[in-house]
């Protein structure tokens, strides 16, 4: 059945783009569309974003603050996109949430409940659009207060709220909640209140009717003290409701047998060709050009959430193996520094790239013969797939989607040719290095190497797995609104 489904979220690529929310966001909904749903996203009309598309007004909601909703495709598209427009709030340059100075937008709080009531507004069709949707899909906590608000809403929609990442929770003082003028019943621990401020995910995780993340182990892992940050509690009780869906991959962009970004394309069938792309890498990151040699590489933020200080404490041990590292990256400017120092030692084994640069991400994939992902949590990641997609063999820690995507070389899989990559637990230098010497073992054996470069290539990480998994949640989101609608019908009654 043709369910219509709100999508609101605060970034969705090409309009805008931050982190793996905008990748979701401009993904999801294209690909619920191919499976026949009317689905629609509001998200801010940030100036680039306006710029980015071509968008026409459809309402205006307050001429002098420059309030309105925009209608157009998302780029590349039939999916229609609102923007919210606000001249103070969105018409802004530069980040969505950061100002110039790093820090988040002073007025945060009021931008994003603005976000919020206007989501609310649409899925009870008080603007006029002529369409109410049977869902309201939001996303992180810019968008956590409208399941509060919609909450008491008779005849509304069902609601799914889903973590990105929940290391991001939207919280501010007391103040904050008082100068937003919301239900003074929503300032308690049962609702946005948390630990004496307020709490935008709060909303969304009491309220929707399902809650889910981007990988099942993420989901089970949230509900410990050491990635709970605190709400693990909250998320322990609704269990129930809560579930893990894997992100998909843009399957057209991370295609090595079609990549414009690689100096030569293969598939399963020719991986023998991907040594090529090994030695255009090696030439690329200006070290020696020997196909023989392991090639270990990194591309992410430069972090600890990714376990980047891991990798440089084992630089001295790594420096002992005949082997060459590649670190593509931005972030902290201590890493980059000491990443930059130990380039210099060693000119022709380390290479290091600062910044951000789509092309050599695709050659460090379709070149490098192990790809290290350390992460201390990963809520799904990204790299990992398209290192399986790409032949080159991810090593990751046991956590969140890492954990759900790679399938370790132990004898089992390996006698099964089920084997991926390799997963290691301790987010220590030490149980790295021996994931390392693993690696470095089974690539001596080219044969064994071959079938886990295969299995890799041969899985299926696309968006229409993903989306079938939310059509199914949908579905549980209004089945779940239903009874709670009837319970209600049959206590009016009696
Ligand atoms: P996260 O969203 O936590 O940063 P993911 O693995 O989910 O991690 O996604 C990161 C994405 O950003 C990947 O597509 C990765 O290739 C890309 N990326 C990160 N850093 C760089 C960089 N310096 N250059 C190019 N691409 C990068």
């Amino acid at each position: 059945m043709m369910k219509k489904v709100l999508f609101a979220t605060s970034e969705a690529y090409p309009l805008i783009k931050t982190g793996g929310l905008a990748d979701v966001s401009g993904s999801l909904p294209a690909a619920l569309h191919a499976l026949g749903q009317d689905v629609r996203i509001l998200m801010p009309g940030y100036a680039s974003a306006i710029a980015a598309g071509q968008f026409k007004p459809v309402k205006v909601l307050q001429e002098d603050r420059g309030i309105a909703i925009l209608e157009g495709p998302l780029p590349g598209s039939t999916v229609p996109v609102w923007l919210l427009t606000h001249n103070d709030y969105f018409d802004r340059p530069g980040n969505p949430y950061l100002g110039p100075d790093g820090q988040p937008w002073p007025d945060n709080p009021e931008r994003f409940s603005l976000l919020s009531h206007v989501a609310v507004e649409i899925a009870m069709d008080r603007l006029g659009l002529g369409w109410k949707p049977d869902l309201v899909h939001c996303n992180d906590w810019q968008t956590g207060l409208a399941p509060a608000l919609l909450a008491d809403e008779p005849n509304r929609p069902a609601t799914v709220f889903t973590i990105h990442n929940l290391a991001y929770q939207g919280v501010f003082p007391y103040e904050r909640f008082l100068k937003l003028h919301l239900p003074s019943r929503f300032w308690s621990s049962e609702a946005l209140e948390f630990y004496g401020q307020f709490s935008f995910i709060k909303g969304g995780l009491v309220f929707s009717d399902r809650i889910n993340t981007v990988s099942p182990t993420y989901a089970k892992e949230i509900q410990s003290p050491e990635f709970g940050y605190g709400l693990e509690g909250l998320l322990k009780h609704r269990r129930a409701r809560l579930s893990g869906i894997l992100n998909g991959i843009d399957a057209n962009a991370w295609n090595p047998a079609t990549d414009p970004l690689i100096p030569v394309n293969y598939d399963v069938q020719s991986i023998a060709s991907r040594r090529y792309n090994k030695l255009a890498l090696q030439k690329s990151f200006r070290l020696n050009q020997d196909e023989t040699i392991f090639v270990l590489a990194w591309v992410g933020r430069l972090v600890q959430q990714k376990g980047i200080d891991l990798i440089i404490d084992l630089l001295p041990q790594l420096m002992r193996m005949p082997l060459q590292m590649i670190v593509l990256g931005s972030g902290e400017a201590r890493y980059e520094q000491t990443l930059r120092q130990w380039a210099r030692l060693y000119p022709d084994r380390i290479a290091i790239k600062l910044g951000y640069d789509e092309a050599s991400a695709h050659l460090v994939e379709a070149g490098t013969d192990l790809f290290l992902m350390p992460s201390r949590f990963e809520p799904c990641g990204l790299n990992q797939m398209y290192s399986q997609r790409y032949g080159a063999v991810p090593l990751v820690r046991r956590v969140g989607g890492l954990a759900d995507t790679v399938a370790d070389a132990n004898p089992i899989h390996l006698g099964a040719g089920t084997a991926t990559g390799i997963v290691f637990d301790e987010a220590t230098a030490d149980a790295l290095y021996q994931a390392i010497g693993r690696g470095f073992a089974l690539y001596q054996n080219p044969m064994v190497w071959r079938k886990i470069q295969q299995a890799g290539m041969s899985k299926d990480f696309s968006w229409e797995f993903s989306a079938q998994h939310y059509l199914t949640l949908y579905d549980l989101a209004l089945n779940d609104r239903a009874k709670a609608e009837s319970l209600l019908r049959r206590a009016a009654v009696s």
